[in-house]
């Protein structure tokens, strides 16, 4: 399919402003995606970065450019401690859980893709993992090495930031200022505070460790970014995306070593997902407030959950709370019974004549589907896209609520941009013959309501009314257990 012709802007964090994208290879887009360190349940703060790089792949495929994604999965080297200090966060996990450390990745690797499956993330075309890529990370530390850029101490390696000027450019960090305000490290291996690891030294018990150069040892975690997106996407890559909380020192650190290695640039375009918060305030451990996906897809169809991510834009912070997603059921309910009312009309197959009103939503579909893609060229803008959803869907509302009087190709035309927006591009699915979860999230609130609703029947003595609603709740698969009334 050609690209068609669209004037696509990101906001660069790189250069703080929006720019308009051009790929280093006609109609090609090579992505790299930061993907999850594999030591515990995905949460929705995976599931808002997973479904926002998932639509820019959807988008850009639909728009005609042949992708190459890809995601790495770190099943090592990432310490607890972002100062290349304390433990390796899956080794740390796997002793909890009693069990191998690559038990855990597996364990887990495979409850992130079983997940965002279900969610309808499409696979990258390359999952790369870290421990696969040994090799590869060794052969670059000795060419770092060889360069000056990075020195070996007592068995580890790290990368020396002086050799790099324009370290801190990404995350706008005066590196002079933390220099001076940590001089005393004088019993590090590190020359400076801010050195970060290319390869840490194994002790004799470390479970996950390589033969090295420089000894046994296991890759830090920076240098596994660096080296697989430049194997599967070249020397400099189109567009690197993650969340902003990887843009340091993660992300500097990627092009520190990358452009230290390789004299070019390392990214073109970089893009940062902010974060979810849950009423309000960030998840974190100390507050125990982490959604699992296992947890949110127990209360949620997995449309809404798509629909509740895309419905803010992704460089603004989420927040996750019972309005926004009764809000997000609701909204997704109008979408997904417009869609099904357009295939019943074109399953019906009526072969109307073309009349005015045919001929005004064809206009009116180009129009939206135009202003909808308009709207997720200008950086990914979800929520404005959006909104065109519901100003097409009102301003429509009377040929939509009749439309068994429109000619069968006009359906047919309709359903193929419903198809080509929600599902191709939004990454909806429906399952055939079963019904979008709409219910569960509600059902509590709403069976408290028909409890006391009942009650009051009760007492007033209309048990006819109050039985039928017994029954009602029976019907959904609940048991009423009411204290003996003497009358
Ligand atoms: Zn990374």
């Amino acid at each position: 399919m050609l690209v068609k012709k669209m004037e696509i802007k990101f906001f660069n964090s790189l250069t703080r402003s929006k720019e308009i994208f051009k790929p280093i290879t006609k109609n090609k887009v090579g992505i790299y995606c930061c993907g999850p360190t594999v030591y515990s349940d995905p949460h929705v703060g995976h599931a808002k970065s997973a479904i926002t790089y998932d639509l820019l792949v959807r988008f850009l495929t639909y728009l005609g450019y042949k992708v190459r994604y890809v995601r790495n999965i770190t099943d090592v080297g990432h310490l607890v401690d972002d100062a290349d200090e304390g433990e390796d966060k899956i080794i740390k996990r796997s002793v909890i859980e009693k069990i191998e450390p690559m038990e855990l990745v597996e364990k887990y690797m495979k409850n992130y893709f079983d997940s965002m499956d279900i969610l309808n993330v499409l696979r990258p075309n390359i999952s790369p993992r870290a421990s696969a890529h040994i090799p590869e990370q060794i052969i670059t530390i000795e060419k770092l090495i060889k360069k000056k850029c990075a020195y070996e101490s007592n068995g580890s390696v790290y990368f020396d930031i002086t050799k790099f000027k324009d370290y801190g450019k990404l995350s706008k960090r005066d590196i002079k200022d933390q220099r001076i305000s940590s001089r005393n490290i004088a019993l590090s291996e590190k020359k400076h505070s801010e050195d970060f690891a290319l390869w840490k030294k194994a002790d004799p018990k470390h479970i996950l460790k390589w033969k090295s150069p420089w000894g046994y040892g296991y890759p830090g975690w920076h240098i596994e970014c660096s080296v697989m997106s430049m194997k599967y996407l070249g020397e400099t890559i189109d567009i690197h995306g993650g969340g902003t909380d990887l843009q340091f020192p993660h992300h500097e650190c990627e092009i520190a070593q990358s452009e230290s290695f390789t004299n070019k640039k390392f990214v073109n375009y970089w893009l940062h997902n902010s974060m979810v918060t849950v009423d309000g305030l960030k998840m974190s451990k100390s507050l125990g407030n982490f959604i699992t996906i296992k947890v949110l897809l127990e209360k949620f169809d997995p449309i809404v959950i798509r629909y509740f991510i895309l419905s803010g834009h992704y460089r603004k912070n989420l927040d996750f709370s019972q309005h926004t997603m009764e809000s997000a059921k609701k909204n997704v309910e109008k979408i997904i019974n417009t869609i099904k009312n357009i295939k019943k009309a074109v399953a019906l197959g009526k072969n109307n004549k073309d009349n005015n009103e045919d001929k005004q939503l064809i206009i009116n579909l180009n129009n939206f589907k135009t202003e909808f893609l308009k709207k997720l060229a200008d950086d990914l803008n979800t929520p404005e896209a959006i909104a065109e959803i519901f100003i097409f869907l009102k301003s429509n509302s009377k040929i939509i609520a009749q439309l068994t009087n429109l000619n069968i190709n006009t359906l047919k035309y309709m359903d193929k941009i419903f198809k080509d927006i929600f599902f191709d591009i939004f990454g909806f699915k429906l399952i055939e013959n079963v019904e979008p979860n709409f219910s569960n999230i509600n059902l509590s609130h709403l069976l408290e309501q028909l409890l006391a609703l009942r009650e009051t029947l009760r007492k007033k003595g209309f048990f006819e009314e109050s039985d039928l609603i017994r029954q009602i709740i029976m019907n959904n698969g609940y048991l009423i257990n009411d204290p003996k009334i003497n009358i």
